[in-house]
């Protein structure tokens, strides 16, 4: 399947591609492949024994050479780290999570992945390695069962019922009429948003990637089903690298490293204390953006 034809780079919304996708990022990137992108390494490294340390060292990019976005970005993930991004609007947030897959490349410094730059894996076999949770869940009109199943396509029944408990969703699943086997209709609106969430994070928590992109969702639900997702995003997170798109305080207090970013660049960079004592930016941010969310 080949939806798009331009070259990847060109594709000026693909974050808007992104967000409609969910968990096994291999089979989404399948179709934004393209010729264009610069050969992968014909001695790729192996994805095989990763654990998810990532690290930034001195990272240089821009879109176009005469603005430079991400300017000597360096930083240090341990695996199982939470990461949260924060930043208004165009701060350049997905622009992180875009380099760290490989959809464009940078144009100084390394990223790497368990000590290997990225550019030694292959493409597919880098973006095998990642989970995506994004704001739009991506369901398909067929059965539930095999919608969750789309994270790992030859789960076993078992496996996806464990996922489903896991992501907090099989207490709800079975008071439907056929349970499992409930067909979603085709904009799954016969789910709420908020079981729709739930449903992408099992299939997330199926797929079993080493390295996990969260778009928190915004919208908002009711307080239980809010629970739910947070548990359910919880053990997702357990164990895993993560980089959370962030919006919710609770995600932004207990993750290890908070970047801020500000009209394309990394501003400042710590845990959630650390920042709000430098008095800056995030300081800021935090007060204006989210005492608002502590408040709802
Ligand atoms: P955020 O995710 O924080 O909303 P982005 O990473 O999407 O921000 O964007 C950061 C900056 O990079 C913005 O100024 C945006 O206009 C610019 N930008 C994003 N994608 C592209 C692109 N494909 N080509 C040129 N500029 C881009």
């Amino acid at each position: 399947m080949r939806q798009f034809t331009q070259p990847i780079a060109q594709v000026a919304n693909i974050s808007n591609v992104l967000q409609q996708t969910v968990a096994a990022a291999e089979r989404v990137f399948e179709f934004l492949d393209e010729e264009e992108e610069p050969e992968d390494t014909k001695t790729p490294a192996s994805v095989s024994n990763i654990k998810g340390d990532v690290t930034f060292e001195h990272v240089h990019f821009g879109y176009t050479e005469d603005k430079t976005i991400i300017n000597d970005f360096s930083a240090t993930v341990k695996n199982g780290q939470k990461v949260a991004i924060v930043g208004p609007t165009g701060a350049g947030k997905s622009t992180i999570i875009k380099l760290l897959m490989r959809f464009y490349d940078i144009q100084e410094g390394a990223i790497l992945i368990d000590g290997v730059n990225i550019k030694d894996f292959t493409r597919n076999d880098l973006r095998s390695l990642f989970g995506m949770v994004l704001q739009d869940t991506w369901l398909y009109n067929t059965s539930i069962k095999e919608n969750i199943r789309y994270g790992k396509l030859n789960a076993t029944d078992e496996e996806v019922l464990k996922a489903a408990k896991a992501a907090q969703v099989d207490h709800f699943i079975r008071t439907l009429p056929d349970g499992y086997d409930m067909v979603l209709n085709e904009e799954a609106s016969n789910v709420s948003q908020g079981q729709k969430q739930l449903l992408t994070i099992a299939r997330a928590i199926l797929a079993d990637p080493q390295i996990l992109i969260l778009d928190e969702a915004t919208s908002s639900v009711d307080t239980r089903t809010e629970t739910l997702i947070q548990k359910a995003m919880t053990n997702l997170m357990k164990g895993r690298t993560s980089f959370v798109i962030a919006h919710r305080l609770s995600t932004i207090r207990d993750a290890d490293m908070i970047l801020v970013m500000k009209d394309g660049d990394i501003i400042e960079q710590g845990n959630h204390e650390e920042l709000l004592a430098k008095g800056g930016f995030y300081e800021t941010l935090y007060n204006s953006q989210f005492e608002e969310v502590e408040a709802s």
